[in-house]
C-alpha cells in the first residue's frame, strides 16, 4: 500500500464528515485568489494547500520538483518532473499535515500562507491540454445508442468488442467547471424533412463520463502495453462531454464525430491521482469473444467511483437525473492507452482521454438524456413542473463523483455548466 493511502491517517487540519477530499486523497488543481496570481494547489477539506507557499517556506526541499514549477498556470511543468517525483511530492505533503507531525502544525506563523479556504479561491482549468481522445467503452451506452438507432438484435457494431473504439476530439475547447456554454448552433434535419436546416441545436446533451490525464509517452513508434500504461496516467476528473445530437446525427457518416461534438467538453477542477484511487480497484467484465493479446491485462484494473448527474435551473434545485458508477466499463484506461498507442501513435504531458458516456445496467443509471429520455420518447419531470427531453437553455449540469468504502472516501468534487442561449 502507497503509505498516503493509508486509511488510518488523520490531518491536523479538520476535515468534514464526507468531505471528498481527506489527507489519503491530495488531489492537484490550479487555483488563485483576488491576492495569488494562479499557482498550483491541493484541496485538503475545505482549503487549498499553497504548494508555491509551502515550497517558498522550505517545506519542500530534498524533493525533486523545484518551486517554480508550483509558480505556474497549468499543472504540465509539475507533472513533467516523473510519477515517480509526483508521488514522492503526494506523500511529503500527507507527512506534512498527518496529525501526528509537528513540523508544520507548531509554526502556526506559517499558516495562513500556506492555506487557502476554498471559497476565497478561483479555480483554473488546471491543464494545458494537448490531445483529447474520446472513447465509447462502457457496453450498456453502446447497446443503448445501437438500439435506438439501429436494431436491438444487433446493436453492437461488429468491432466493438474487440477494440476500443474512438476518435480524436478538440482540445481548445475543454473548460473547467464553472465555465457557462452557449447552445451550439449548425446544420440539422429536422423531424420528418430531408433537407437539412441551420440553427440552434434543439437536442443539446451531457455525457457522463471519466477522464485521465497522462504524462509523456514513449517515442513516436514505440506502444504502451497493458502493463505499463499505470506508469503513464497521472490523474482522473469528471467529464461532461457535450453532445448535440442534431447535429451530430447528420454529419457523422462517414467520419465520425465533429462538430455537434467540438464546441464544449466541461472538466472537473481537481485532478485526483491514480495513486489515491488504489484502494478502489475492482475487477471488469469477462470479455468475451477474448481480446488479442496486445489488450490482455493482469490484476484488477477498473475502479470502482460512483457518480452522479443533476440538472439545476433558475426555477428548481438540483436534480438528480443519474446515478451511474465508473466500474461499468467494458474497457478500462490500461486497454484504451494500450490500443491508443499500438500503432506507434505517441502520447504527451496533458493528453486528456476520456471514457466515453458511462451508462450502468439499469434505467436511472443511464450517463446521457439520449438514453435517459429514449430519444425524447420518455421525457422526464423536473420539479418546477416542466420536462426534459434534453437540455435547456438556463440549465446547469452538475456532476458528481466519489470513491468509498467503509473506511475512506475519495472524492472529485464536481463539474458543473451552465447552459446559455445560443448568441
Ligand atoms: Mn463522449
Amino acid at each position: 500500500m502507497i503509505a498516503a493511502n493509508n486509511p488510518n491517517l488523520n490531518s491536523w487540519v479538520q476535515i468534514p464528515e464526507n468531505s471528498d477530499f481527506p489527507i489519503q486523497n491530495l488531489p492537484f488543481g490550479i487555483f488563485s485568489t483576488k491576492k495569488l496570481s494562479p499557482r498550483v494547489g491541493v484541496a485538503l477539506g475545505e482549503k487549498i494547500i499553497d504548494l508555491n507557499a509551502l515550497g517558498e517556506l522550505g517545506y519542500l526541499k530534498d524533493l525533486d520538483i523545484p518551486t517554480d514549477a508550483f509558480r505556474n498556470s497549468v499543472l504540465n511543468n509539475m507533472m513533467g518532473h516523473s510519477k515517480l517525483a509526483i508521488r514522492d511530492l503526494r506523500q511529503r505533503i500527507s507527512d506534512l499535515f498527518v496529525d501526528t507531525n509537528s513540523e508544520l502544525q507548531t509554526n502556526t506563523d506559517h499558516h495562513s500562507s500556506i492555506l487557502i479556504e476554498q471559497h476565497d479561491a478561483f479555480m483554473h482549468l488546471p491543464i494545458k491540454v494537448g490531445d483529447y481522445t474520446d472513447f465509447y467503452s462502457s457496453e450498456q451506452h453502446a447497446y443503448n445508442v445501437g438500439c435506438m438507432f439501429r436494431d436491438p438484435n444487433n446493436a453492437l457494431l461488429p468491432n466493438w468488442k474487440h477494440i476500443p473504439v474512438g476518435y480524436h476530439g478538440r482540445a481548445s475547447s475543454i473548460i473547467v467547471s464553472g465555465t457557462d456554454i452557449h447552445r451550439p448552433k449548425g446544420q440539422q434535419i429536422p423531424p420528418n424533412e430531408t433537407q437539412p436546416v441551420f440553427g440552434p441545436s434543439r437536442l443539446l446533451d451531457f455525457e457522463l463520463e471519466m477522464a485521465f490525464i497522462t504524462f509523456d509517452g514513449k517515442p513516436l513508434g514505440q506502444n504502451i502495453s497493458t502493463a505499463e500504461a499505470d506508469d503513464y496516467i497521472f490523474g482522473m476528473c469528471l467529464f461532461n462531454d457535450w453532445s448535440a445530437r442534431d447535429i451530430q446525427k447528420w454529419e457523422y457518416v462517414p467520419l465520425g464525430p465533429f462538430l455537434g461534438k467540438s464546441f464544449a467538453s466541461s472538466i472537473s477542477p481537481w485532478i485526483v491521482t491514480l495513486d489515491a484511487l488504489e484502494p478502489f480497484r475492482v475487477s471488469g467484465p469477462d470479455q468475451a469473444p477474448k481480446v488479442l493479446p496486445y489488450l490482455q491485462y493482469k490484476e484488477e484494473k477498473h475502479l470502482d467511483i460512483k457518480l452522479e448527474v443533476a440538472i439545476s435551473s433558475s426555477d428548481f434545485d438540483e436534480h438528480v437525473v443519474s446515478r451511474s458508477n465508473y466500474k461499468y466499463m467494458y474497457w478500462n484506461m490500461n486497454q484504451q492507452l494500450a490500443h491508443h498507442t499500438i500503432n506507434g501513435c505517441n502520447i504527451n504531458c496533458g493528453d486528456i482521454m476520456a471514457s466515453g458516456t458511462i451508462s450502468g445496467p439499469e434505467e436511472g443509471s443511464y450517463g446521457s438524456m439520449l438514453e435517459i429520455s429514449w430519444k425524447g420518447t420518455r421525457p422526464v419531470r423536473m420539479p418546477d413542473g416542466t420536462e426534459r427531453k434534453f437540455i435547456a437553455d438556463g440549465d446547469s449540469v452538475i456532476m458528481r463523483g466519489y470513491s468509498s468504502n467503509d473506511k475512506l472516501r475519495i472524492g472529485f468534487g464536481e463539474v458543473k455548466t451552465k447552459v446559455l442561449p445560443t448568441i
